[in-house]
């Protein structure tokens, strides 16, 4: 089983990941957590040029294939051999991440980014995503009270964040089997509980 977490800066992907992950293992499931970019000792490294602004010499277009190597990389290393073996797989953030934040929000052809996404992820789709949907103005500050060093995307305007919202949100109405939008504004153990709910729903559990 695969089951992505998606959303905005401030959205609680990796603290929800890991409860999710938690509850998961509770029931003797074997679960891999990971994320993107990164994921792999080589998507890793993709990573840090990525975020750290080591890309900014390319354009967009050469930018979304780096993300994409790194995914591609991540699946053959840690992904497929996980399911393969039965485990779960929690990821925080994937090809979606790429659609909103280098498609809706960026400057690349959603068309560019489709074709890039199906050579790259091809049927190995998530079975279940969740989207971590909440005011945009709540999740910067979120972000601006953790007091990391933020990443260069966390620097963009208020534009470009609502941008990210609406796209997350589209791609929740264009794929209503395999997303779920989840309030992420409440607090942290109220969005853990609605996360269960749509995981045990979605799969049976
Ligand atoms: O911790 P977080 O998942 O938010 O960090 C990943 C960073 O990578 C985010 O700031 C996000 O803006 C950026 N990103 C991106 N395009 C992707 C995936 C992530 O710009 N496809």
């Amino acid at each position: 089983r695969f089951i992505t977490l998606e959303g905005g800066e401030g959205a609680g992907k990796s603290t929800q990941a890991r409860r999710l992950a938690a509850f998961l293992e509770q029931r003797s499931l074997d679960v891999v957590m990971t994320r993107e970019p990164g994921g792999s000792p080589g998507a890793e490294i993709m990573r840090h040029v990525l975020l750290s602004g080591g890309a900014e010499p390319f354009g967009p277009e050469a930018e979304t294939m780096l993300f994409a190597a790194a995914r591609r990389d991540h699946l053959a290393v840690t992904i497929k051999p996980a399911l393969e073996r039965g485990a779960w797989v929690i990821c925080d953030r994937f090809a979606d991440s790429t659609r909103v934040y280098q498609g809706h929000a960026g400057k690349v052809p959603l068309g560019f980014i489709q074709a890039l996404e199906r050579v790259t992820v091809g049927e190995d789709r998530p079975d279940l995503t969740l989207i971590l949907d909440l005011p945009v103005k709540v999740g910067l500050a979120r972000v601006a009270s953790r007091g990391e060093a933020t990443d260069r995307f966390e620097k963009e305007g208020l534009a470009f964040h609502n941008k990210l919202r609406a796209g997350f949100k589209a791609i929740a109405r264009a794929e209503p089997e395999r997303c779920r939008l989840i309030d992420a504004a409440a607090e942290a153990d109220v969005v853990a509980e609605s996360i269960r709910q749509a995981v045990t729903a979605h799969f049976g559990l």
